[in-house]
């Protein structure tokens, strides 16, 4: 058991309290501390659990674990993917982990995926500490820079199939890529037809949060539809994602590419066809809130 100590473990249990989800908190029982620094933009915390693997923390917020962080990484990452006819260039902003990336290139139509991460440490860190996601930045396709993706998608102008935003929580280095500025600069640096897939927080928690983000993102981008995957470790059980395109005429909910079943068993634990639909469908309470 490693000495290194951390405000938000206690008695050998991670707690995960924030003001983004009040009077609630996931929490975690640690077998071992594996790392803790404070980088230039956030409090990075790594620690191994007894049942979730190894665990990354940014600002005491979980951002993956390695038993569940497929659920979310297929999603954010297929939804876009599946929803575009041939995406040969991919931007992922933020994803510091390699998970996205790692599901990128299971596209064989991608000649280029590019990795833009505010902070160095998480990808230096996750090479360590988290192969199974970092493992794509061995990929030749991949190529990683490391800056603010606001500041990097400035330079870019009808460059880009996809772009997938892999963002921690509004609150800290991730606030710009919530607001309506940056979906401006998506839909900018997109091809036509283009296709984005954003972080989109918990329909149980943040409905006024991801009314706003859609009312924005519809602004900007012509089709528009919000959907969510479910994974243990957070809060509530849930995340979304906003899934836009430049194309008008693009059903985002229907996949207009699709792997083999047997394909699909092969490269994906959580993705499919059939859940790429379901995931559109909302509790009538969400989908009353987002219309
Ligand atoms: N899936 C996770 C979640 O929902 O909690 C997010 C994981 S991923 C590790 C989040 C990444 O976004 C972090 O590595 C962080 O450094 C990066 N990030 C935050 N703000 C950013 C920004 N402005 N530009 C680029 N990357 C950013």
């Amino acid at each position: 058991m490693s000495e290194i100590t951390h405000p938000t473990i206690k008695d050998g249990w991670f707690r995960e309290i924030s003001d983004m989800w009040p009077g609630q908190a996931m929490t975690l029982k640690v077998k071992n501390v594996l790392h803790h620094e404070k980088s230039k933009y956030q409090d990075v915390l790594i620690f191994e659990s007894t049942d979730y693997g190894t665990v990354l923390v940014l600002d005491n917020v979980i951002q993956c674990t390695e038993r569940d962080e497929f659920a979310y990484q297929e999603m954010i990452t297929h939804l876009a993917m599946n929803s575009h006819p041939d995406p040969k260039k991919v931007l992922v902003i933020g994803g510091g982990d390699g998970g996205v990336l790692r599901e990128v290139i299971k596209h064989d139509c991608v000649e280029e995926a590019v990795l833009c991460d505010i902070d160095e440490a998480v990808i230096r860190l996750s090479k360590k500490y988290l192969p199974g996601m970092s493992i794509s930045y061995q990929h030749p396709k991949v190529k990683v820079h490391v800056g603010d993706g606001f500041k990097f998608l400035d330079d870019y102008k009808n460059e880009f199939d996809v772009i997938i935003t892999d963002s921690s929580d509004p609150e800290g280095p991730a606030e710009s890529l919530f607001q309506k500025p940056y979906f401006e600069l998506l839909f900018g640096a997109l091809k036509e037809g283009g296709v984005i897939t954003t972080q989109a927080e918990n329909q149980w928690l943040h409905l006024p949060l991801i009314t706003k983000l859609k009312k924005d993102c519809k602004e900007v981008f012509p089709t528009v539809e919000y959907a969510y995957t479910t994974i243990p470790t957070y809060p509530s059980g849930q995340i979304g994602f906003m899934v836009c395109s430049k194309d008008a005429n693009r059903d985002v909910s229907k996949p207009l590419r699709k792997w083999t079943p047997e394909e699909e068993d092969k490269l994906c634990r959580y993705y499919n066809a059939k859940i790429h639909e379901a995931s559109f469908v909302l509790p009538t309470f969400a989908r009353v809130a987002l219309q």
